[in-house]
């Protein structure tokens, strides 16, 4: 089924589980190849990501860690309100640490402006940024550390695989955009 109705809007496929899981692989490869002595920190950032992460870290094959974190923003809606509220569960040992923190989707980039600014504070040894979407023409704060993006997407409303619209949607194998 290509157009499905997530909350009050239609949505049609524009990127399959398959391709999603195409991707994934590629860039696990290019993540071990890069940290292969490193032991890196993989560091999700909740809700939006957990699918990605989890199929992601299942490719990897590389001596590392995993953790999770969650920043509260962006209250429904359509739209990213670039006002940031509290960060939750940051691992507290990342001195001289190598960190991957992996995203859903990087669209204005005040989410990452925040959470990096707080990360840095604890001195790490690397930092980069691995997102499954990114949003080049929404970009208003660019994200130097962003390293590995699985598709970049025009600047358009995407739901499932993590996303959602008003908290629903995250559980769709596929991602879909909206029609307008
Ligand atoms: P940013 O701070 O880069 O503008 O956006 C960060 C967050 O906004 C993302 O992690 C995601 O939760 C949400 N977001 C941005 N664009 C979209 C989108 O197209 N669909 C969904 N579902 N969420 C989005
Ligand atoms: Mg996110
Ligand atoms: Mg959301």
């Amino acid at each position: 089924m290509n157009t499905i109705e997530v909350g009050d809007r239609k949505f049609e496929i524009s990127i399959t589980n398959e391709r999603i899981n195409e991707r994934t692989k590629l860039i696990a490869a290019q993540i071990s190849a890069d940290y292969k002595d490193k032991c890196p920190i993989f560091i999700g950032v909740l809700n939006g990501s957990f699918l990605f992460m989890a199929d992601l870290l299942k490719e990897t094959e590389i001596p590392c860690e995993v953790a999770f974190m969650k920043v509260s923003s962006y209250q429904g809606g359509l739209t990213s309100s670039g006002e940031m509220k509290e960060i939750f569960g940051l691992p507290d040992n990342l001195k001289d640490r190598h960190l991957i923190l992996v995203e859903d989707i990087v669209d204005t980039g005040f989410t990452l402006k925040y959470i990096l600014e707080k990360v840095y504070l604890q001195a790490p040894a690397s930092v980069r940024v691995c997102s499954l979407l990114f949003k080049p023409e929404a970009i208003l704060s660019p994200i130097k550390e962003l390293e590995y993006v699985g598709f970049e997407i025009p600047n358009e409303f995407v739901v499932g695989y993590g996303l959602d619209y008003d908290e629903l949607g995250r559980n769709l194998k596929h991602i879909y955009r909206t029609i307008s």
